[in-house]
């Protein structure tokens, strides 16, 4: 059997650790599938990734997860979570899954690249990364302006003005979505036409409020108190090419994410972007006994909620999997 670690092959008699349930991922998936698998007794371990709790950690205050009338910020949530899966017995562990060998009957996990785990079965909720265009001001307002999830924080930009940057689905969405809130919607693309479905396409351009910035470039942001404004290049490489900047207190990121499956894909059917596959009301990939749930089997909804309901789904299915294997 091949097992690759990053670097190098690892030693086949090396010696695994046995576990029943293995939940890879720390955001609301996976620690939803804890709290089911360990309640379940399935005495599951759960192995965090590199982002403890995951994407929600970058946001600040989660306003539309139900229960929590007067909101909650996304790392207290995550700490919450994680507090209820260990309450309930889940092992939980720092470590990434580096690689996996499910070619046999034992499902098989490299931890950090240097640690062998078998288990009965698994549940891939490792999440997606939001793409952010590299600029040292996305950084530098992180939390104060700038945002990947209109539906997560638009509401904090009521009547005022925002930037939405990309073409797809995903920013025709959001621009029409944060129309309903804000004053002024700018749509910010780089080429002269949209990627989004002409239905989005055709939504977006008769909202009054969205304006389209064709062949704009964000480069910069400023603002002496979160963002005030975004620097953008017009035309940008050619001679007609124009500096412009526009006042805004929003800066919202729609330009795709990426789903963090690159150590599952040599045995997991992924789409064309690397969402995972899944039978469509389940959460069953095409590896019996690997079960994928939240943002990386989920190019659609990405919310907290419906990461954690797949979460749910995922240790569920897992149970019923593990009870016909040992019966
Ligand atoms: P997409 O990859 O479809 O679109 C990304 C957009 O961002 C493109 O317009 C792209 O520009 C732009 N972009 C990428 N990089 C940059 C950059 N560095 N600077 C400026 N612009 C950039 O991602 P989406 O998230 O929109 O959609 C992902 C998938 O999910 C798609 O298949 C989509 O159809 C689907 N989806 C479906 C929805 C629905 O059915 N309701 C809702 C949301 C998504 P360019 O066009 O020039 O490459």
């Amino acid at each position: 059997m091949e097992i690759r670690s990053g670097k190098e092959q690892l030693d086949p008699q090396m010696t695994a650790e046995k576990v029943r349930c293995l939940i890879i991922g720390s955001g609301p998936a996976g620690y939803t599938a804890a709290i089911y698998a360990s309640r379940a007794n399935l005495n599951p371990v759960l192995y965090t990734g590199l982002q403890e709790g995951g994407q929600l950690t970058n946001t600040t205050d989660v306003e539309n997860f139900p229960g929590y009338p007067n909101g909650i910020t996304g790392p207290e949530m995550m700490e919450d979570l994680k507090k209820q899966a260990r309450k309930f017995g889940t092992d939980i562990r720092f470590g990434i899954a580096t690689d996996v060998d499910f070619a046999g009957n034992t499902r098989r996990v490299i931890i950090d690249d240097n640690k062998l785990v078998d288990a009965d079965a698994i549940i891939i909720a490792t999440g997606a990364t939001a793409r952010y265009l590299g600029l040292e001001a996305e950084q530098k307002y992180a939390g104060m302006g700038v945002s990947a999830c209109a539906t997560c924080d638009g509401f904090f930009y009521k009547k005022k003005d925002v930037a939405v940057v990309g073409g797809g689905d995903t920013a025709a969405e959001e621009a029409t979505y944060l129309a309903g809130l804000c004053n002024k919607v700018y749509l910010v693309v780089r080429r002269d036409v949209l990627r989004a479905s002409k239905a989005m396409q055709e939504k977006v351009k008769n909202t009054s409020n969205i304006e389209i910035l064709w062949e704009h470039q964000a480069v910069d942001l400023f603002g002496d108190n979160g963002v005030e404004g975004v620097v953008l290049v017009k035309k940008k490489g050619t001679p007609q090419e124009e500096t412009v900047k526009i006042k805004i207190d929003g800066f919202f990121l729609a330009i795709g994410h990426t789903p963090n499956s690159d150590p599952f894909k040599r045995f997991i059917d992924t789409d064309e972007v690397g969402y995972i596959k899944t039978i469509p009301g389940t959460t069953k990939t095409n590896v019996p006994g690997v079960f994928a749930a939240g943002d990386v089997q989920d190019p659609r909804y990405r919310q907290a909620v419906t990461a954690a309901g797949s979460g749910c789904m995922a240790a569920i299915d897992a149970e019923r999997y593990l009870s016909e294997l040992h019966k």
